[in-house]
């Protein structure tokens, strides 16, 4: 063998070097590494338990967020009503029927714009006989400029119609009976019942509704009927009218569907909207118009 060069030694501890950790372990062995990361899990509860018998306080399990919660859902109400105390429906009206013409015209088109309309449309034509006796196209110009003005005279003239010939001329204060007539369904009809009877059968669901329900996470659903199912399971049934008003003025005043003015909205610290322009708080990207 040339100088210098030594033959590989086994180690002096035993052990040959690289293959350290590698070795199978015995059973035994096995067996205590298992107890081991048993016995560090169980390190925790065994502290929480030690504290707990030295202070006497039993420590109360980490709450979920849930945003039904009734706590919540009381505060979001509180502070509408600190907000809109006595709001109501902003469609100018006279009687059951001239409410029920206003919200049919007002479906796609602001209430500012049907209140421009409808004084003119109820003195040309007085009663719902008035109506009854025209047909789609003689009212078409008279509600033009609230858009989509055929289908919309289509309807006004039949609900006019199935009116004086099924109801004796009187607008039904039933729901089932209101979801007969052509054009009207469950946002019209809450309409008619909440704010003409004061008969909650309902919540109106509009497209304020829809979209301020989703952003403070009172729904998560996109179609009106089950968010009014949504919201009727978590408001208490004597402030599905008010809510209603409440709600469609917030969205009037500041919780726009582009840029809603978070920064002045009083609902801000409760509110976690994806959508939101300003917040102190975290917010839920999901939860969004
Ligand atoms: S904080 Fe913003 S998004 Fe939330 S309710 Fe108010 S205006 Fe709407």
């Amino acid at each position: 063998m040339p100088r210098g060069i030594v033959p590989r030694q086994p180690a002096r501890t035993g052990r040959q070097d690289k293959i350290r950790g590698t070795r199978p372990l015995s059973p035994a062995k096995l067996n205590q590494k298992s107890a081991n990361r048993t016995n560090r899990a169980g390190v925790a509860g065994k502290a929480a338990a030690g504290r707990e018998k030295k202070t006497g306080k039993v420590a109360k399990p980490a709450k979920r967020y849930n945003p039904t919660a009734p706590e919540r859902v009381t505060e979001i109400l509180k502070r509408l009503n600190d907000l809109y105390p006595d709001v109501t429906c902003a469609l100018t009206h006279a009687s059951a029927w001239e409410l029920l013409v206003a919200t049919i015209l007002s479906a796609q088109s602001t209430d500012v714009n049907v209140n421009r309309v409808t004084p003119e449309l109820f003195r040309k034509y007085p009663t719902v006989q008035a109506f009854a006796g025209l047909t789609p196209e003689q009212l078409e110009p008279d509600v033009r400029s609230t858009g989509f003005f055929r289908n919309k005279s289509k309807s006004v003239v039949g609900a006019a119609k199935k009116i004086v010939a099924a109801f004796g001329g009187q607008v039904p204060d039933d729901i089932d009976k209101l979801l007969t007539l052509p054009g009207v369904a469950r946002k019209t009809a809450n309409v008619v019942l909440g704010t003409w009877f004061k008969k909650a059968e309902g919540v109106v669901v509009d497209t304020h509704v829809h979209r301020i329900s989703r952003r403070l996470e009172l729904t998560k659903e996109n179609e009106p009927q089950k968010i009014e199912q949504d919201l009727i399971k978590i408001i208490p049934r004597d402030r599905w009218i008010l809510f209603s008003h409440q709600v469609i003025w917030h969205g009037r005043k500041l919780c726009f569907a582009r840029k809603p003015n978070c920064l002045e909205c009083p609902l801000e610290n409760v509110c976690h909207a994806g959508d939101k322009t300003w917040s102190t708080v975290e917010t839920h990207k999901e939860a969004k118009a």
